[in-house]
């Protein structure tokens, strides 16, 4: 078994690489793992275990058709992390999103088409909904994206499927709420805020702090992804959450808990333009379809994530320079 892992150094992308190459996948102890990373200002490549015998890091852009369809050939599955995957960058400018994720998913796809790929799992995401006051979106509802970012997702989700329904792909898209977890970039609502309070400074709550976001830990997300790689069917869509709504000021105030600070650290800004105000994801489907359900408790999963942060200094301080400028 052989499987291609596009930006699998960034956040999201090397935590199911870590855990694949751990052992963490039943049946997939042996499998070859290829990470296929830009190594963009998002990823690290000490996010992956880079000696490990199963492993091969090629540093590549998933737009470079020449390199796509040298490195696909040999590869049974291929799992698309890669994107840029900020929503503040893509209200700055917009560029590398269509570039990236639209193209950048036109291009691989193709590419996994002309090798004879097995099976593919494209990672979309619960903000191609738009924003939902009440209730919860099945995988049947419309697409309304706000953000350039969304957008540009909601795109590459379309593109994936019509591969699917066009040459026959063996390709099924999830959409998952928002991750936290160690190794995410501290440009990132949760690592920011919990970098912030450790450098002791404080932390940037967008308007009034009320919007609603569905937390879904790293690990049950891509625990989530290999069931649907494994198991789930061609051409359908799963929402993956965790089922796990707060509000921003609400996951704020337990991060100044864990890092024993006062509400004197909340610095209200400007609200994010086009802010959604809430995300909600019904998984049924994939509850009942493939089994899923998320494991880690919230208060634990931010608890360890904050120690994570705390353990991890070196880890996050060049990239909060970087970001700084
Ligand atoms: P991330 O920004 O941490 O990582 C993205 C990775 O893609 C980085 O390693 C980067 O170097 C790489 N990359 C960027 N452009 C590339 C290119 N042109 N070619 C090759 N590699 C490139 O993102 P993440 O949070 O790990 O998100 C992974 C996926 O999950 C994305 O598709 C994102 O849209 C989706 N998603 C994320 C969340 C979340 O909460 N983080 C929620 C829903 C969906």
């Amino acid at each position: 078994m052989r499987i291609l892992v596009t930006g699998g150094a960034g956040f999201i992308g090397s935590h199911y690489v870590r855990t694949m190459l751990a052992g963490g996948y039943p049946g997939y102890e042996q499998a070859r793992v290829t990470v296929l990373d830009k190594l963009t200002y998002a990823g690290n490549r000490d996010n992956v275990p880079l000696g490990h015998p199963l492993l091969e890091l090629v540093e590549g852009d998933v737009c470079d058709r020449d390199l796509l369809r040298e490195l696909l050939p040999g590869h049974d599955a291929v799992v698309h992390f890669a994107a840029e995957s900020h929503v503040d960058r893509s209200l700055a400018s917009a560029d590398a999103f269509i570039r990236t994720n639209v193209q950048g998913t036109q291009v691989l796809l193709d590419a996994c088409v002309a090798a004879g790929v097995a099976r593919v799992v494209h990672v979309s995401t619960d903000e191609v909904y738009g924003s939902i006051p009440e209730g919860s979106w099945t995988e049947e509802w419309p697409l309304l994206p706000n953000s350039p970012y969304a957008a540009s997702k909601a795109a590459s989700d379309l593109i994936a499927r019509a591969y699917w329904r066009t040459h026959g792909l063996d390709l099924s898209i999830t959409r998952c709420s928002n991750n936290f977890g160690p190794h995410q970039h501290p440009e990132k609502l949760i690592p920011l805020f919990i970098t912030n309070l450790l450098e002791g400074e404080q932390v940037p709550l967008y308007g009034d702090g009320l919007n609603v976001r569905e937390w879904l830990h790293v690990d049950d997300h891509s625990r989530a992804i290999q069931l649907v790689l494994t198991r789930g069917r061609a051409g359908e869509i799963y929402n993956v959450g965790g089922g796990n709504e707060q509000t921003n000021l609400a996951v704020t105030e337990r991060l100044l808990e864990l890092c024993g600070a006062d509400h004197a650290r909340i610095r209200r800004v400007a609200d994010r333009k086009g802010h959604d105000l809430r995300y909600s994801l019904d998984e049924t489907k994939i509850r009942e379809e493939l089994g899923y359900t998320p494991r880690i408790e919230f208060g634990q999963g931010l608890a360890d994530t904050v120690a994570w942060y705390r353990d991890n200094v070196h880890w996050w301080k060049a990239s909060k320079e970087q970001a700084r400028g």
